[in-house]
């Protein structure tokens, strides 16, 4: 349960005073639903009335804060035209313009012949300055009236500055003190202020430095974050670990046969992390392991052998894709191998006939069922296996801890649980694999299978679209195959359908039934249409949106076209690029942009041109983009963090992971009075089913 002290902090944000359902609605798009997410949104920058400057001063286009003499009031006579009241200084002349005004109010607060501090915009009125609808108007003597410095918020359309400042003091003010949790040593080493007062000064800011992730209440509050993270997956992990692991002998027969038919042997690499699971599997304890490698690098293989461990035992393995189109791919190029080990394979997606699916789950059930390839349909409560050894997720950076941690639970009943080996072809940078993955032992495949031919990457502007075609013919005429790629469009999926509607009719008057369309909202069967046409080769040229972006191989593409390139991420980019130059032919990558293209997008392409390793682009897209917009982050299934960047903050990172494993062994059960502190941490940051782990015992 959450402590009692956290619950003025989960109220939802309509509690506050000016903040009703349409507001909040706003808010949550920004923050979140709760006071604890407005707490935690820091300003992006501020109002400084600090300075006075001069009405000759005053710049246009800029706040300024300006002393007035109040000189006349010029009501209008007409509704479209504005209320004026006409100001000075030692320096020059300057109106105040009011629309729809009341003349009581008026010259109730700005009297004639008295002085007044104004605070607005300053915009340019035919040649003389004006300050239309001023933020403050006070009196001189009572400058306590106006905030000398005020934060600025993000703000989404509907979302007005003053609502949404209003709604963090209120927010604010209703934080409790709470009791430390982290270490008293180490927050004075750092200099850090409590959890209050770091609150309280975040937004605060009254210089650019209050406002960088360095400044000492955002390095607080960003490790209190971290660590709540770190601790939550520390949790999760040792939770895992508890749970026992079948043992599981390398499968040595079956790996035999495999082999035999295999026409090439495994890489080093694939060798040396197949040894780090068939370590794992013999164990003592279950396997919670992470492959890495990318695109290209032959996980798939890799998860094979994985799985023959489990099947020589007789139990049975599933292996779980993020696509139906996936599931297919990985059906289709298992069977010849399964076949050569005498293995049952099946099919399980949300799209099965009921007859096929009965017979299917009977199957299962029935341990009939070797290895089960599947979507996520496979998870659902009607699938139940004899008896499941090892489950493997490919393409992992789709799903999230919390989707992990539900999928783990399928084993039989009363046994050990089964084996967990997941599998990314998104390269992450070493410092957020450790917010995303800390609760997995990593391995990485870094050598790809030899023949590999480099991908050539050129950056071309979308105005050259006539020569992009030329090129793509060319390519046809030698019987090989191109995939392009139109861009998802963020505001509107309709939008980005109309943009590859209207491609695939432009590149089919080139080249006319040998072009094909692949996009999301095709219904499913008619997608597995299009994709087997493309792999048969009855299609050579495939417009698609990113549907194609995971996993799917024809080896005969030896290029691919990406339009808009500049408004993909890196990492997407580079697992688009990895569709071409399977087939041992060489590759092109032609990334098209809209000019003109800004430094930052211009140098992002850049290293899509100078590389191929997928870690090196990584790090470069977080170090380009930061952590937020890697990956489109939204779906990606990594953390969002709040205050903390995983990118400013990485060395705060690594002292969050030592400093969980510590506490964890100093006190495994937060017992100690720091422990009971470092709870409420996790309650914070909504970690509770991390929590929930440690009542479990
Ligand atoms: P990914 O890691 O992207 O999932 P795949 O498992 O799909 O990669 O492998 C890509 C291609 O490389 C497949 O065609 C596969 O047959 C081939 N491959 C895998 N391992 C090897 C190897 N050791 N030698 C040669 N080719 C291999
Ligand atoms: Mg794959």
């Amino acid at each position: 349960m959450r402590p009692a002290e956290l619950n003025p902090l989960f109220a939802q944000t309509t509690r506050l005073a000016g903040v009703g359902p349409k507001i909040a609605s706003l808010i949550e798009k920004i923050a979140g639903p709760s006071l604890v997410d407005l707490i935690l949104t820091p300003p992006i920058s501020f109002i400084d009335r600090s300075k006075r400057p001069t009405v000759a001063e005053a710049l246009v286009n800029q706040r300024a804060t300006l002393r007035v003499q109040i000189e006349r009031h010029e009501p209008s006579s007409d509704r479209r035209r504005p209320y004026r009241v006409l100001c000075a200084d030692e320096t020059g002349f300057i109106s105040l313009v009011y629309f729809h005004a009341r003349a009581d109010y008026l010259e109730k607060i700005l009297p004639e012949g008295s002085t007044r501090l104004v605070s607005g915009t300053i915009t340019d009125h035919n040649g003389a300055k004006q300050m239309a609808h001023p933020d403050h108007v006070v009196d001189p003597d009572k400058p306590e009236d106006m905030p000398l410095f005020e934060p600025v918020y993000p703000l989404t359309a509907g979302l007005t500055q003053g609502v949404m400042a209003k709604a963090m003091r209120g927010a604010a003010q209703r934080a409790p003190d709470l009791a430390e949790w982290q270490d008293l040593p180490w927050l004075n080493k750092n200099g850090w202020p409590s959890w209050l007062k770091a609150i309280q000064s975040m937004h605060a800011p009254e210089s650019a430095a209050d406002l960088s992730p360095a400044s000492i209440a955002r390095q607080r509050l960003a490790y209190d974050e971290l660590l709540a993270n770190q601790l939550a997956l520390a949790l999760i992990r040792r939770s895992r670990k508890k749970s026992k692991g079948r043992v599981f002998q390398p499968a040595s027969e079956l790996r035999a046969k495999a082999n035999a038919a295999l026409p090439f042997s495994l890489t080093g690499s694939q060798e040396k992390v197949l040894s780090d699971i068939d370590k794992d599997m013999q164990g003592p304890d279950r396997m919670v392991r992470l492959v890495q490698g990318d695109v290209g690098s032959g996980k798939t293989l890799v998860a094979f052998f994985a799985m023959l461990n489990a099947v020589e035992a007789s139990a049975q393995a599933a292996l779980m894709a993020p696509t139906e189109i996936l599931a297919r791919q990985h059906l289709s190029s298992l069977t010849p191998l399964a076949d050569a080990c005498g293995l049952t394979l099946s099919l399980l997606t949300g799209r099965d006939k009921p007859k096929q699916r009965e017979a299917n789950l009977n199957g299962i059930e029935r341990g009939y069922v070797d290895i089960v390839i599947g979507t996520h349909a496979l998870f659902q409560e009607s699938v139940r296996f004899k008896d499941l050894g090892l489950v493997i997720v490919d393409e992992q950076h789709r799903f999230g801890v919390r989707q992990r941690l539900a999928l783990s639970e399928k084993g039989a009943d009363g046994e050990a649980e089964p084996h967990i080996l997941v599998m990314t072809a998104t390269p992450i940078p070493r410092t957020l694999a450790l917010t995303a993955y800390g609760d997995m032992d990593v391995s990485a495949i870094t050598e790809k299978p030899p023949g590999r031919k480099p991908v050539t990457t050129r950056i071309i502007p979308l105005e050259r679209l006539d020569d992009v075609v030329a090129a793509v013919a060319r390519s046809l005429q030698k019987g090989e195959q191109v995939y392009w790629v139109c861009p998802l469009v963020e505001e509107s999926e309709v939008l980005a359908l109309t943009a590859a509607e209207d491609r695939h009719a432009h590149l089919k008057q080139h080249f006319g039934d040998a072009a094909g369309l692949v996009h999301g909202k095709m219904p499913g069967v008619e997608k597995d249409a299009v994709m087997s046409a493309f792999y048969r080769g009855d299609l050579s040229i495939l417009i698609a949106t990113t549907v194609i972006e995971v996993g799917v191989d024809a080896p005969n593409a030896t290029a691919i076209v990406i339009e808009h390139a500049e408004r993909f991420g890196l990492a997407q980019l580079h697992q688009l690029r990895g569709r071409v130059g399977r087939g041992g032919k060489a590759g092109a990558c032609l990334l098209l942009y809209k000019s003109p293209l800004g430094e930052t997008s211009k140098a992002r392409l850049e290293i899509l041109r100078e590389t191929e390793d997928g870690f090196r682009i990584a790090e470069e897209d977080l170090r380009l983009r930061g952590a937020g917009d890697l990956l489109g982050a939204a779906q990606s299934g990594l953390p969002q963090f709040q205050v903390a960047d995983a990118s400013a903050h990485s060395e705060l990172l690594k002292a969050a992971r030592d400093d969980a494993a510590l506490i964890l062994e100093t006190d495994p059960n937060l017992s100690s009075s720091r422990g009971k502190a470092l709870l409420t941490l996790l309650y914070l940051f909504r970690r509770d089913d991390a929590v929930k782990l440690l009542s479990a015992g």
